[in-house]
């Protein structure tokens, strides 16, 4: 039996319980959903079912408390192995419900007891199964700390304009969460805002155009806003627009950070497939796969890249947990929160490009039927290809990053 990460926390047992429990079910549909690029509906009602979209939801208000992000990250793995689309879309789903959870426990420790209200029934939602939602901050030709969909101000609300891109799990989604501009007024300077709303809000155009050659089932498509009136309570200022600040780090690094987990269960899933092809036996007495050195040599190969694949991972999720942890009761320094994201890039450096090289060794190993369209194999190697483009950073811009830190020049844009 190889290594597996392991949950750490009660709450990260019963979580990553849950996720395993869906390995196969979400294997039997993912083929279908790749071929014909939909989403397995199916699956993500099977989430639900077993509580895994309630995860970071408090126990009372009916969730499973999970606060550890190490445990998050190793459950994101385990639903990997299953199916990449689905553990990503539930990837955005869990990273805005921890950040509603976090909202409500901030809400009771101030004394803000209409906010608490108001965010316990969003989580009871979740829990029912009412409320799925996805996230984005991706739209053409810019990054995310220069969003140019726009929130104007109307009448008692705000009308929000703009195209968002790669809005994972958006066709299975009830609400949408995003960030906006809001041009400053008076010679105040522009701002980046979030806001929440239901899919079904008057305006919002799916584009019904996720074509792509990998993650084929995570619904991924475009988001028009045109015309959407949202009120006034909906929108909510985090920063300057185009520079960052410590909310809008920490919201990259939680986010996000779990997804590496995703790219490490399609490894390790790819590694079963070459061990378990390695081990056939072969017709009329010829060797099996296994008995073949450069077949043993292959494999050492992955067990190696997988040992130092698991080990950043899990190394980043203790750093992450010692991290909130550390700053429970305090304001984290914003030079802290560069300093988080730039380990999260090194982890993210060696995870994407680790998973993609294992998914190559297993095709190696697998041979001409993993080439084939029937094969679990063909989609692994298409959606771990997908790794590398999750911002922040792409390979092209996250040695700048790495390497400013280090130096301790924190970039403020
Ligand atoms: C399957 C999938 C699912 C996704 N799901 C979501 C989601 O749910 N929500 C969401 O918000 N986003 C999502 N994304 C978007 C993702 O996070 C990236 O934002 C997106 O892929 C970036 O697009 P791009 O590579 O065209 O980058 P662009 O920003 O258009 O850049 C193009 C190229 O230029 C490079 N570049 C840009 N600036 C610099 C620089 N300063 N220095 C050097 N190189 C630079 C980039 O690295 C890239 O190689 C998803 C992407 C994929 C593939």
């Amino acid at each position: 039996m190889s290594y597996q990460l392991k949950p750490k926390t009660p709450a990260g047992k019963i979580f990553v319980n849950a996720t395993e429990s869906l390995t196969e079910s979400l294997r039997d549909r993912a083929q279908a959903a790749d071929q014909s690029s939909t989403v397995a509906a199916t699956s993500f009602d099977n989430l639900k079912a077993a509580g895994i979209n309630g995860a970071f939801v408090p126990e009372d208000c009916g969730g499973f408390g999970l606060r550890s992000i190490h445990d998050w990250i190793v459950g994101m793995s385990r639903l990997g192995r299953g199916d990449g689309s689905v553990a990503l879309a539930t990837n955005m789903h869990l990273a805005v419900s921890r950040g509603l959870s976090s909202g409500r426990a901030a809400a009771q420790s101030s004394g803000n007891d209409t906010l608490a209200k108001a965010l316990e029934a969003q989580l009871e939602q979740i829990v029912t199964g009412n409320m799925t939602i996805c996230a984005t901050a991706t739209e053409p030709g810019t990054d995310n700390l220069h969003p140019l969909t726009q929130a104007t101000p109307v009448n008692d609300g705000w009308r929000i304009d703009g195209l968002k891109l790669f809005v994972t799990g958006s066709p299975i989604a009830s609400h949408i969460a995003m960030n906006l501009r809001v041009k400053g007024r008076d010679e105040k300077p522009d701002s980046i805002s979030s806001v929440m709303m239901p899919m079904t809000t008057k305006g919002i155009e799916p584009q019904n155009d996720w074509n792509a050659m990998g993650m084929k089932g995570s619904g991924s498509q475009s988001i028009r806003f045109n015309n959407v009136v949202v009120p006034k309570t909906a929108v909510n200022p985090i920063g300057p627009w185009g520079y960052w600040n410590t909310g809008m780090l920490m919201n990259r690094n939680l986010a996000n950070l779990p997804l590496l987990g995703v790219f490490l269960g399609i490894a390790e899933h790819a590694y079963e497939l070459a061990i378990e092809a390695a081990l056939v036996t072969k017709k009329e007495g010829k060797p099996r796969q296994a008995d073949l050195p450069g077949i043993q040599h292959m494999i050492a190969e992955i067990e190696i890249t997988l040992a130092s694949t698991q080990s950043i991972v899990g190394r980043m999720g203790e750093i992450t947990d010692d991290f909130l942890e550390e700053f429970q009761q305090k304001k984290i320094p914003i030079e802290r929160a560069h300093e988080l994201l730039k380990d999260h890039q090194s982890m993210k450096w060696v995870v994407n490009r680790n998973a993609i090289e294992i998914v190559n060794r297993a095709m190696d190993i697998v041979g001409g039927s993993g080439f084939m369209d029937n094969n679990p194999l063909s989609r692994l190697y298409r959606d771990v290809r997908a790794g590398p483009f999750m911002q922040p950073y792409s390979p092209t811009e996250a040695r700048d990053y790495i390497g400013k830190v280090a130096l301790g020049i924190y970039p403020s844009k």
